[in-house]
């Protein structure tokens, strides 16, 4: 390594933190330090989709051919079936609606996608495992971050970036920081808009059982006609309970999501671990499945062990950034799952600011400015698309302008069930009419040199 312009940690080696140290191997003259709380990667994990936005970016950073390889999908630019939603609380279920898109979704198991992320970044970044990262100090006027880990070590350097999860201690330190800013500044006033660290975590009221069904299991069923595996990743939807089942692994496992949705349930407490595995008979305390179609019972019966999951979001934050600390991924905006973009939008917001921070103009002395850009793009876009993905969650539960679907005649719930279908691709299509491209280029032209 050459003349090092400045040294970045990113702390978290998930998927955003792995893609923003592969983005920033391109560029010799930053030094780039992973530290990650966990003793070594797992190659465990569930299924990931990526829509076309997000499949472009990693097609920008050099990913495309090797990630086309683990996928049983076939990348394409062209219009392609990119989802089945179903009317499924009923023996007779059916298709309700299809979505069209521009590239189809992408879906990888995650383990195969951070293999390839740490094959590809660049032998000078450095891995630290089983730091779990307790909290930072930055000095008023520059000078390198300390940070405190918690088996008692320490690390210096020039920018954070907090890329640790929904739990985020970068989080808690950056919120912490700004009320005292606040404090020091006399902006007290300001202290009821600026919630404390346990504020911007929040229950959806909503549960997720994750599971992957090796295709062996589904043999026996494939004579009879039962489930088909589908080729279109599908939504089985019904009241409070719907499912989401598609093909990983190159075809040889079905990644498969049940989700119970408790809406009077949003905002409280949830009681018990976030995430946990439980024997596969809780699945059918949750509905009535005997009277829902019968393909969704077929898919349910080949699950084992499956990974209880309750999803929280981070509330929108006021700011991403703190002078040099900046935060990535679902440390920054996690959402719930209901567009499958939370990976997705980690990869972007690892382009993006890999990109800001790679530019020649960005210098130590700049670095700060350039964050503010990496915030002013990237906070507006990704709390907005959260509460998108809010919106199909209520809408694949089948809560929609207080209508009942269960005792509503065939007719108008058909009816119904049509304009549901438009407004869930409505809140969807973001994923392949825009491109991260054209905001970032807006942002590259707001550097300023040094
Ligand atoms: C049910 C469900 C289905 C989903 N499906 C999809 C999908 O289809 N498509 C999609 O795009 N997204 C999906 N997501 C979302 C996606 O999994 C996340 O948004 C994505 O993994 C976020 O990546 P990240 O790197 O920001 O965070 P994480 O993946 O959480 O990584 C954080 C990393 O930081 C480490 N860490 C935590 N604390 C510390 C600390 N204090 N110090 C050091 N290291 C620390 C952790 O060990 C971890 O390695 C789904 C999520 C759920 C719950």
């Amino acid at each position: 390594m050459g003349v090092v312009k400045f040294r970045v940690a990113i702390c978290g080696g998930g998927i955003g933190g792995l893609a923003h140290a592969y983005a920033l191997s391109k560029y010799s003259d930053i030094s780039v330090n992973i530290y990650e709380s966990t003793a070594k990667f797992s190659p465990f994990g569930a299924g990931i989709g990526v829509r076309p936005r997000a499949w472009n970016v990693l097609c920008a950073l050099g990913l495309g051919e090797e990630m086309s390889k683990i996928t049983s999908v076939v990348p394409t630019n062209t219009q392609v079936h990119s989802f089945s939603f179903r009317k499924s609380d009923q023996l007779n279920g059916y298709t309700f609606g299809n979505m069209f898109s521009r590239g189809p979704l992408l879906t990888f198991h995650r383990g195969q996608f951070q293999e390839i992320l740490l094959q590809h970044i660049s032998p000078s970044c450095r891995i630290h495992h089983s730091k779990r990262l307790k909290s930072y100090s930055q000095g008023k006027h520059g000078g390198p971050i300390r940070l405190s880990f918690e088996d008692g070590t320490h690390a210096t350097c020039d920018i954070l970036v907090g890329a640790d999860g929904i739990k985020s201690a970068v989080r808690r330190c950056l919120v912490r920081e700004q009320l005292q800013l606040d404090r020091d500044n006399g902006r007290t006033s300001n202290e009821q808009a600026r919630p404390a660290y346990d504020d911007y975590i929040s229950w959806s009221g909503s549960v997720a059982y994750r599971a992957l069904i090796p295709v062996e299991r589904l043999k026996g069923d494939y004579d009879k006609g039962l489930p088909t595996l589908p080729t279109t990743p599908t939504m089985y939807c019904g009241k409070d309970v719907h499912m989401i089942v598609y093909p990983v692994s190159q075809g040889k496992e079905v990644n498969l999501a049940l989700f119970h949705f408790q809406p009077h349930l949003r905002g409280t407490p949830y009681p018990g671990p976030w995430s946990k595995e439980v024997h596969e008979s809780e699945l059918f305390d949750i509905a009535h499945f005997e009277s829902w179609e019968p393909e969704v019972r077929q898919w349910l019966k080949h699950i084992r062990r499956p990974i209880k999951w309750a999803i929280h979001t981070v509330t929108d934050l006021p700011t991403f950034v703190s002078d040099r600390v900046v935060l990535l991924g679902d440390a920054a905006h996690s959402s719930s799952p209901h567009q499958g973009t939370g990976a997705g939008q980690a990869i972007e917001d690892a382009y993006f600011l890999a990109e800001l921070l790679g530019d020649p103009r960005t210098v130590l002395s700049t670095l700060s400015q350039t964050l503010k850009i990496y915030d002013k793009f990237r906070r507006p876009w990704t709390q907005e698309k959260g509460a998108r993905a809010m919106a199909n969650g209520r809408y694949f539960a089948l809560h929609y302008d207080g209508f009942d679907f269960l005792h509503a005649d065939t007719a108008t719930a058909a009816k119904k069930l049509h304009e549901l279908s438009a407004l869930m691709i409505d809140e969807w299509k973001w994923c392949w009419t825009t491109t991260v491209e054209e905001s970032l280029k807006e942002a590259l032209s707001q550097l300023q040199d040094a």
